[in-house]
C-alpha cells in the first residue's frame, strides 16, 4: 500500500491493512506442553506410535468368539481377567471367555466383547445373554486412530486442549510454538490517579490501564502494565522508551488528539518510531496513531497510540490491536469477524464518520444501547457487540440488516 501523509485520514480498511502488513509472526520457541495452550504450532508433528497400540476392548465385559454364541454355545468357561495395563496370558478357544476391562488388550482367539451388563456369572462360568454377537463388536482395532509415522498436526495449528492431549499421546513433551507477544500498556494523562485511589478535584481514575491489559491478555498476549506517564516530554520519553526496550507491542492510551498536552506522536517520533498513520475515519477512535520501530537486533516493535476516552480505546483495540496480536501469535489474519443481524428497533445514525455503536445481540436481533458517547464505559458493560453504521445521516428501520462486531 502507498505511504500516506501522516495527517490524512485513512478508512478503517486501509488502516487495518497497514497494521496487518506490519505485524509479523514472532520466531518460534521450544516450549513445554504445560505452556502451549492458545499458542500456534510451528512444526510438523509425526506420531511415534500406533493408537491404540493393540486391539482393545471399549467396554467392560467378556472377550468371546462370536461364532460360539451364534451356534448357541452361550455358557462359557472364564479363563482369566485382564485389566487395562495388563496383557492376556491365554488364548480364547471355543466355549471359553476372558473377563476384560475397558482399554485392555484383546486376547488371541477372541473376536468380540460382550458388555458385562448382558452377561450372568456363576463361579468360573459366564452366560452370554446377548442374542446375537457380531465379530468385531466392542473392539477398537490397533492403529484405528493413528498410525506410527503419520503426520498428526501441521504448522499453523492453534493448540487447544484436544491438540495438547494428542501431543502427549504421540510422546511430545516440548514443541516449537510461536510465543505470546509481549504487550506493554502505558496510560498517559496529568488527570489520572491509580484505580484504587479517590480522585481529587480535576482528577479521574485510570480505567484504561486495567481494561487494555485485560484486552491484551484476552487476545492471547502477555500483557505488562507500564504505569501512568504524565503529559510532559520527559516523562513520556522515559516511559515509552522503557516499553520499547522490552515489548513487542506498546499500547499507549491518551495524548494523541489535538490538545495542547497531546505530546505522544511527537515523542514517539523523537524515539525513532516511524509513523505509519495518524487518524482513521472512525467513530469513536478517530485520533488513532500507529507506527513501528526496528530495533538494533532487527526486531520490529509495533506502537499504537489509542485515544484516551475509554470506549474509543476499546473500539480501536478491537479493530486494530487485536488483529495485530493475532498475526504476531502466528494466526492468519481473518479480517474483522463481522456478522449480519436484524435491528430490533429503529436507530438514527448521525455524523460524518462510520460508527461502531455499543449494542446487545439477543434472540437473533440487535438492539443499539442508549450510549452517551466515548466516555460512557458504563453502557458498554451492557453490550456484547458493536453495531456498525456507515457514515451519514440515516434512519435505520427495525428489521433492517446491519453488521456487528462481536465483543465476546
Ligand atoms: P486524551 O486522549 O488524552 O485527550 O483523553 C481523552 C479523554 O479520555 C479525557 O477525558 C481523559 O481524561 C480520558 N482518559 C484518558 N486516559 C484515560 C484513562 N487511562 N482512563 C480513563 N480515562 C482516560
Ligand atoms: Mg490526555
Amino acid at each position: 500500500m502507498a505511504f500516506r501523509l501522516v495527517d490524512s485520514m485513512l478508512s478503517i480498511d486501509e488502516a487495518l491493512t497497514l497494521v496487518v502488513e506490519h505485524a509479523r509472526p514472532l520466531s518460534p520457541v521450544p516450549t513445554p506442553l504445560s505452556d502451549v495452550c492458545g499458542r500456534v504450532l510451528a512444526e510438523t508433528i509425526v506420531s511415534d506410535i500406533d493408537s491404540p497400540p493393540h486391539d482393545k476392548s471399549i467396554v467392560d465385559g467378556y472377550a468371546v468368539i462370536a461364532a460360539d454364541v451364534e451356534a448357541n454355545r452361550t455358557e462359557l468357561e472364564i479363563l482369566e481377567e485382564v485389566t487395562a495395563g495388563a496383557v492376556p496370558s491365554r488364548s480364547v478357544e471355543s466355549v471359553s471367555a476372558t473377563r476384560i476391562m475397558t482399554g485392555a488388550p484383546l486376547p488371541q482367539g477372541a473376536d468380540a466383547v460382550v458388555m458385562v451388563e448382558l452377561t450372568q456369572t456363576n463361579g468360573n462360568r459366564v452366560r452370554i445373554m446377548q442374542p446375537t454377537v457380531k465379530p468385531g463388536q466392542n473392539i477398537m482395532r490397533r492403529a484405528t486412530s493413528l498410525k506410527s509415522g503419520q503426520t498428526v498436526l501441521h504448522p499453523g495449528k492453534l493448540l487447544r486442549p484436544a491438540e495438547i492431549g494428542l501431543l502427549a499421546e504421540v510422546g511430545r513433551k516440548v514443541v516449537n510454538v510461536v510465543p505470546p507477544p509481549r504487550v506493554g500498556v502505558l496510560v498517559t494523562g496529568n488527570e489520572l490517579v491509580d484505580d484504587g485511589m479517590v480522585p481529587a478535584a480535576g482528577q479521574i481514575r485510570n480505567s484504561n490501564g486495567p481494561m487494555l491489559t485485560a484486552l491484551a491478555e484476552s487476545a492471547g498476549a502477555k500483557a505488562t502494565n507500564l504505569g501512568i506517564a504524565r503529559d510532559t516530554q520527559d516523562d513520556l520519553e522515559r516511559a515509552i522508551g522503557s516499553g520499547l526496550l522490552t515489548q513487542n507491542v506498546v499500547v499507549i492510551s491518551g495524548g494523541v488528539s489535538a490538545g495542547v498536552l497531546d505530546l505522544v506522536p511527537a515523542t514517539l517520533e523523537r524515539l525513532g518510531v516511524e509513523p505509519l498513520f495518524h487518524k482513521v475515519n472512525l467513530k469513536p477512535g478517530k485520533p488513532l496513531w500507529f507506527g513501528k520501530k526496528r530495533t538494533d537486533g532487527g526486531q520490529t516493535i509495533l506502537v499504537f497510540g489509542l485515544p484516551g476516552n475509554p470506549v474509543s480505546s476499546l473500539v480501536c483495540f478491537e479493530l486494530f490491536v487485536r488483529p495485530a496480536i493475532q498475526k504476531l501469535r502466528g494466526l492468519l489474519p481473518t479480517g474483522l469477524k463481522q456478522i449480519a443481524a436484524k435491528l430490533r428497533c429503529d436507530h438514527q445514525q448521525r455524523g460524518d464518520r462510520p460508527t461502531y455503536w455499543p449494542a446487545l445481540f439477543e434472540g437473533e436481533r440487535v438492539t443499539p444501547l442508549p450510549w452517551k458517547g466515548s466516555g460512557d464505559l458504563r453502557t458498554l458493560t451492557d453490550a456484547n457487540c458493536l453495531a456498525f453504521f456507515p457514515a451519514g445521516e440515516k434512519l435505520f428501520r427495525a428489521g433492517e440488516l446491519i453488521d456487528l462486531l462481536a465483543l465476546d
